[in-house]
């Protein structure tokens, strides 16, 4: 048995849930590397009004770690980055973490990684686990005069707090989750608001129902309750909604569109209703959850603009039809560079090949955790998982559970390991031929779309990637024993 020294990247869901798990299997040589000041990632970054989980809470807890005091089935962000400061506070991950230091770069050589920061800080590493997120870079819209906007322009994932809201015009454009949350929580702050729409969105009724302190006190007083509630949430979110997309002519998938167009018909003004009602199928673009926004969009101080943008002024938004909407605010809650994994830090693995030739037309992965020529690294959420549609903290679980049976091989004394190209291209092959059952492919753009169109998510069950994700098939992977080039003995 030999000693792994394991370096984490990045101290959000994913990388808290590394450092518990791989201490629980008994690898006590870890370090987190974590650009920012504080633990918790997204739910660090996003602190826009109104933010809150569409999946359920205790669904989106870890599963070793169970919360008795949720508040409500969708409970809201800051209550959501509390818990996971107070899972890593209680596990000992901010001794362990490096803050305020970036990872710049990793080099691979002899069976180890070299990680260097921005500091100037350099370590050697057996094994490196990326747990960068997936929905991280903000997309900016390159929108002609942004630069111009007089009042306060900002990302919805960078939210200036020091911006007064009350009373002001507010301008949001996008219509995705977050947008929607935003609109639900300041049409009653807000002198008006616009929101810009470029495409409508199908809205899926959601009740956030709060939970009151008996129902807190028997979760507390049974953990057994709790966990039975948490199994149900898990296979009515898989059945009814995560496995349903990925089968675009099932029942389930019937169900959620008609959940969709019912919830539409409630908005009372006809012309409104037009403008909100998507042309393709619901679930299509991830599908956006909320028991508020029609009755928000419907307020009398808001307006959907269906005119495209054509710049942005001094003073506001100017619409191609001419009109001027005149803003305070500017709220761009335009999305995020999902293509950009692992990015900016530059990857050099084995025989000097870089991550980003590997991936310069597209980043993929091997059962979305692994990649040919990177030994020993690990990509949590990586690029083709199931992003979107199901519990990201579910996903980082079961692929932890995975990862620690590689390092397994390598404790036992293996020098590297790594999926061979074969495997990695009968998993694409296979993964993209799945795809074409899916809804993501019947005629909307999206960000699961990739630059051919094609998803770039996890296109089969959950209950599959729960399958692969049991135990790694070796005959997929190539395991060095020592030989430098990585090419050693095959298992
Ligand atoms: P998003 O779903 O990617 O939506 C971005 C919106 O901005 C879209 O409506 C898009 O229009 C619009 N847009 C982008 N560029 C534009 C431009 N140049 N001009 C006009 N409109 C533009 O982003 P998001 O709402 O931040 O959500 C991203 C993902 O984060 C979600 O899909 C979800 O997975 C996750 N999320 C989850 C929660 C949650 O409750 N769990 C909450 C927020 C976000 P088009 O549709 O026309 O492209």
């Amino acid at each position: 048995m030999r000693d792994l020294c394991v370096a984490v990247i990045g101290a959000g869901m994913a990388g808290i849930a590394s450092v518990i798990k791989l201490r629980e299997a008994g690898f006590d040589d870890v370090t987190v590397f974590e650009k920012a000041h504080d633990v918790g990632g997204t739910w660090r970054e996003n602190t826009y009004p109104g933010i809150a989980c569409d999946v359920p809470s205790h669904l989106y807890s870890y599963s070793f770690a169970p919360n008795a005091d949720w508040t409500h089935t969708f409970s809201p962000g800051n209550e959501i980055w509390a818990y996971f400061e107070s899972v890593a506070r209680c596990e000992g991950v901010h001794e362990r973490t490096r803050f305020d230091d970036e990872v710049v770069s990793l080099d691979y050589e002899g069976g180890r990684w070299t990680l260097a920061t921005a500091s100037g800080y350099r370590d050697v590493f057996d094994v490196v686990i990326a747990a960068t997120g997936v929905l991280h870079h903000p997309n900016l819209p390159d929108l002609p005069g942004l630069g111009s906007f007089a009042g306060a322009a900002f990302h919805s994932a960078r939210w200036d707090h020091h911006v007064p809201i009350d009373g002001r015009r507010i301008g949001v454009i996008g219509t995705g989750s977050s947008a929607v949350q935003i609109t639900g929580a300041l049409v009653d702050r807000a002198a008006h608001l616009d929101l810009f729409q470029r495409t409508p969105q199908w809205i899926m009724p959601v009740d956030n129902v709060p939970y009151d302190e008996a129902q807190r006190r028997a979760f507390r007083d049974d953990p057994a309750l709790m966990r039975r509630a948490r199994d149900g949430l898990g296979r009515a979110f898989a059945d009814h909604f995560a496995n349903a997309v990925t089968d675009a002519d099932s029942p389930a998938m019937a169900a959620i569109e008609e959940a969709c167009r019912a919830h539409l018909e409630t908005v009372a003004d006809p012309v409104l209703r037009e403008k909100l009602r998507p042309d393709y199928r619901a679930a299509c673009k991830r599908l956006v959850a909320s028991g508020e926004f029609y009755d928000a969009i419907q307020a009398p101080n808001a307006s959907v603009v269906t005119e495209r943008i054509e710049r942005i002024e001094a003073a506001g938004v100017r619409t191609v039809d001419g009109e001027l909407h005149e803003l305070d605010v500017l709220v761009l809650a335009t999305g995020f560079r999902s293509d950009r994994f692992l990015r900016p830090i530059r990857v050099r693995g084995r025989d000097d090949i870089c991550l980003d030739d590997v991936w310069a037309e597209r980043p993929s992965a091997h059962v979305a955790l692994v990649v040919p020529g990177f030994p020993n690294l690990f990509l949590l959420n990586g690029p083709n998982g199931p992003v979107g549609n199901f519990s990201l903290i579910d996903v980082a679980e079961l692929q932890l559970d995975y990862t620690i049976q590689l390092l397994d091989v390598l404790r036992d004394g293996a020098e590297a390991v790594e999926p061979t190209v074969e495997a990695a291209e009968a998993f694409e092959v296979a993964r993209v031929e799945a795809t074409k059952g899916t809804v993501w492919v019947t005629g909307c753009r999206s960000w699961y779309l990739d630059d051919r169109g094609i998803p770039a998510a996890w296109p089969w069950s959950i209950d599959h990637f729960r399958d692969v994700m049991r135990t790694p098939d070796l005959t997929q992977y190539k395991v060095s024993s020592g030989a430098s080039d990585g090419t050693g003995d095959d298992a």
